[in-house]
């Protein structure tokens, strides 16, 4: 990324993507995190920074501290703005995308389309829900807040904990409500749970079930203990901080959400 010239606080920047297209950035730098956008989205910004803002306080009043690092925001004006930032990230040129794929979080950056254009560049993710944006964008927040207390600030180092990673982004977002609740004790007491913690982040109930994992352990063990678990980089070493094995914290998670 080159830097072009200051204006006012905002820095002009212009950056070639894979395909060799200019994105014309423009830097707004806010306490603790930098926007980035382009022309086309200069209008939304004031609702998008509101809906930044609101995230970040979710983020820091759930875990009762604040982020211990300066990160970036990056509102892509399309999908290709997008796929060329993972393409480069994730060294994998010929990614593309799928269309409820709208944002993504680490420790040093949030990437999302911006959310005004879903309706045209994603599909599942309506732009008008304005609940299901704010509480996305703060999901993606978690796992920045995440991302900086992790061994591995992208994850690609963590393994066999994707069911906390997303668990605990969809619960502290707040996606975990009563709708979801409701479709993991339908499963529970159809007997279609998984048998293995590395399976509850897949099909359709990935967010019951891993976000009410999460609502479990905070329940049981305490937001301090899930604030160390931030650290855990494998699901031994995060069933070892619990004092648990797999099979028994399976059942008590079941016998938690029968009784809600
Ligand atoms: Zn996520």
């Amino acid at each position: 990324m080159i830097p072009y010239g200051v204006l006012i606080g905002l820095v002009f920047h212009y950056s070639l993507n894979t395909f060799g297209l200019s994105t014309n950035w423009i830097q707004e730098n806010q306490e603790g995190y930098s926007i980035y956008y382009t022309p086309s989205d200069a209008a939304d910004l004031t609702a998008y920074r509101m809906a930044f803002q609101r995230g970040i306080r979710r983020s820091q009043e759930f875990f009762g501290k604040p982020y211990i690092q300066h990160f970036d925001i990056y509102i892509h004006p399309n999908r290709a703005s997008l796929d060329s930032t993972w393409q480069s990230d994730w060294g994998a040129p010929a990614f593309k995308s799928e269309c409820w794929m709208v944002a993504s979080g680490v420790a040093g950056r949030l990437d999302l389309i911006a959310p005004n254009r879903w309706d045209a560049d994603a599909c599942e993710h309506p732009t008008m829900d304005t609940t299901a944006t704010q509480n996305l964008i703060a999901h993606e927040l978690v796992h920045v807040f995440h991302g900086q207390l992790n061994p591995s600030p992208d994850f690609s180092e963590v393994s066999g904990l994707d069911w906390f990673v997303e668990g605990l982004a969809t619960y502290a977002s707040g996606q975990c409500d009563s709708l979801r609740m409701a479709t993991v004790l339908e499963a529970l007491n159809e007997d279609k749970i998984p048998g293995h913690l590395s399976a509850f982040w897949t099909g359709s109930l990935r967010y019951g079930l891993s976000g009410s994992l999460a609502m479990y352990l905070d329940a049981h063990y305490g937001r301090e203990i899930i604030y160390q678990l931030l650290a855990c980089t494998d699901l031994n070493a995060l069933l070892d901080k619990l004092g648990v094995d797999e099979a028994t914290l399976l059942h008590d998670w079941k016998a938690y959400v029968k009784s809600l």
